[in-house]
């Protein structure tokens, strides 16, 4: 996932449920179920040829420019490369071509109080005894904020009473008698911060604050979706409370400087489907294949899509009974540029060819130097971030006795559908997958059952230059591939835990309305 601003980092809930392995019982339910085919497809694939994959991901990095990036030929020689493993293994891939709206910070955003000397646009910049906000810290750029330097009164809309969420700028009549140049001052809650920005615009707003809503740590690190045509800060709960404080005190005015570019971009997905199999009942295993323009993606995510090459290079040893459901593997593409490529895939398929995905598997980040072997929260124990359609809970389940046979500890892994998963939750699907974690920090609990180091960062490489070839803890990785690969064998001859796919398949229910859209917060 894709971190522009500093946002809050993903630290796994101090609930985090850390199974410790009880006992090497032999698995009841869908292992036994389906007659287990002759190859074990988790011995089939070996960690050498996920290390094989993984050189040539950091070796393409290297030569073309140090990422692999969407929009990079660093992404575009990765793709070539995936797609000739797959066609070495006998499949036919299908590269998908999509385009979306990019959006960049070419310079680092300013906010500050002025003492009110200068009008409107450009005037007076910073002048006088003013209070400057620290970015990243204290405010950050909302995503597609549009580009400016105003120095202009700053107005409240409709804020509401302390402690309340309340709808501030959600509608058009909180901007009645709205000054025009000025900068509207409005409280995160009930609408999206893209409505919001446009009520401001239209109000004739030449900038908008959004400062976070009670109970919410740090700056807001969200998306407006589509590129706005005004700057949009975003600080933290307490610096918005100051401001309306001020402002209410009297005459407040502020510099709201914003230095973006937005535009269209291209970019691609891999596909290539099992030949065997049922096309009405397809069991999506994906991964994301693109890196941050910031560094090589090794661990985030080269990890994730070698497992996925590795087990799609085997898979087709499975007899009939092994691949009674078709497997369809999937890199994504723009994947930190808010699941751009996974969005267009689901968002493309007609409805019946989506009603044919039975679920959908998601790897990203699998070999955390410090990392923990985290399981897709499916039946949601930790009561946080989006309620799993139902069937995630089976397919956490299927991960957990995997691990458990092997006296592997695993870990509650928060479902808020931030990677290549949500776009198919949104619709219903049931999905599930793994993850050992980024820039959250490990607990002591965590550091007792996996080893490594407590109170430090679980991928202190996370989206940067050194997440290189160095940065990956192969000893996870190892046992997280064999994950991958039993549980993908497991769906590919049953997903009747999941879905019930003998005859008929249930109805299905949207997902709560989602607050990620992207990885970001839309509201
Ligand atoms: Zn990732």
């Amino acid at each position: 996932m894709r971190k522009l601003l500093s946002g809050s980092a993903v630290t796994l809930p101090a609930a985090t449920a850390l199974i410790l392995a009880l006992s090497a019982m032999p698995p009841a339910g869908p292992a036994a179920a389906a007659a287990p085919s002759e190859d074990d497809l988790a011995d089939l694939v070996t960690i050498k040829d996920v290390r094989r994959h993984l050189a040539a991901f950091a070796e393409i990095a290297e030569y073309n420019g140090g990422n692999r990036a969407a929009g990079t030929p660093g992404y575009d020689v990765s793709v070539k490369y995936v797609v000739g493993r797959l066609r070495k293994a006998g499949f036919s891939p299908t590269v998908q071509k999509f385009t979306y709206p990019y959006w960049l910070e070419r310079s680092d955003p300013v906010m500050a109080r002025t003492s009110g000397k200068g009008k409107g646009k450009g005037k007076g910049k910073g002048g006088g005894k003013g209070k400057a906000y620290e970015a990243n810290l204290d405010f950050a750029t909302m995503m597609y904020s549009g580009s400016g330097d105003v120095t202009a009164r700053v107005i409240p809309v409709d804020v509401p009473a302390k402690g309340k969420e309340g709808t501030s700028g959600c509608e058009k009549k909180d901007f009645k008698g709205f000054d025009k140049g000025a900068i509207a001052l409005m409280q995160r809650g009930k609408c999206t911060f893209e409505l919001k920005a446009k009520r401001a615009r239209a109000a004739g707003a030449a900038a908008a604050i959004i400062y976070n809503k009670p109970g919410e740590d740090g700056p807001i690190s969200g998306t407006l979706g589509n590129p706005a045509k005004l700057p949009v800060v975003a600080p933290s709960h307490e610096v918005g409370a100051e401001l309306v404080k001020a402002a209410a005190k009297g005459k407040l005015t502020m510099r709201v400087k914003t230095d973006t570019e937005h535009g269209k971009q291209t970019s691609s997905n891999v596909v290539a489907d099992t030949g065997r199999g049922r096309a009405d009942n397809v069991v999506v295993a994906g991964a994301h294949l693109d890196s941050v323009p910031d560094g090589p993606g090794i661990n985030d995510n080269a990890t994730g899509a070698a497992a996925l090459l590795a087990v799609a290079e085997e898979i087709g040893e499975l007899d009939a009974a092994g691949l009674r459901n078709r497997v369809r593997f999937a890199w994504w593409g723009a994947e930190e540029e808010g699941l751009r490529g996974s969005t267009h895939y689901v968002e493309e398929l007609d409805p019946s060819d989506r009603r044919h995905i039975a679920l959908n598997l998601n790897f990203d980040m699998l070999g955390s130097p410090n990392g923990v072997r985290g399981v897709y929260d499916g039946d949601h124990s930790l009561g946080m971030g989006a309620t799993p359609p139902a069937g995630s809970a089976a397919i956490e389940k299927m991960f957990r006795e995997y691990f458990e046979g092997r006296g592997l500890p695993t870990t509650d892994y928060i479902f808020n559908g931030r990677s290549d998963y949500g776009p198919f939750i949104e619709h219903g699907i049931p999905a599930g997958g793994l993850a050992t974690g980024a820039d959250g920090v490990k607990t002591a609990a965590e550091a007792k059952a996996y080893g490594g180091r407590a109170g430090k960062a679980y991928d202190p490489c996370y989206h940067q230059k050194c997440d290189g070839p160095k940065n990956v803890n192969t000893k996870l990785l190892d046992t997280n591939v064999d994950g991958v690969a039993h549980v993908t064998q497991l769906l590919a001859a049953s997903t009747v835990a999941v879905n019930g796919a003998a005859r008929t398949l249930p109805a299905r229910r949207a997902a709560a309305a989602p607050m990620w859209s992207g990885g970001h917060l839309v509201r």
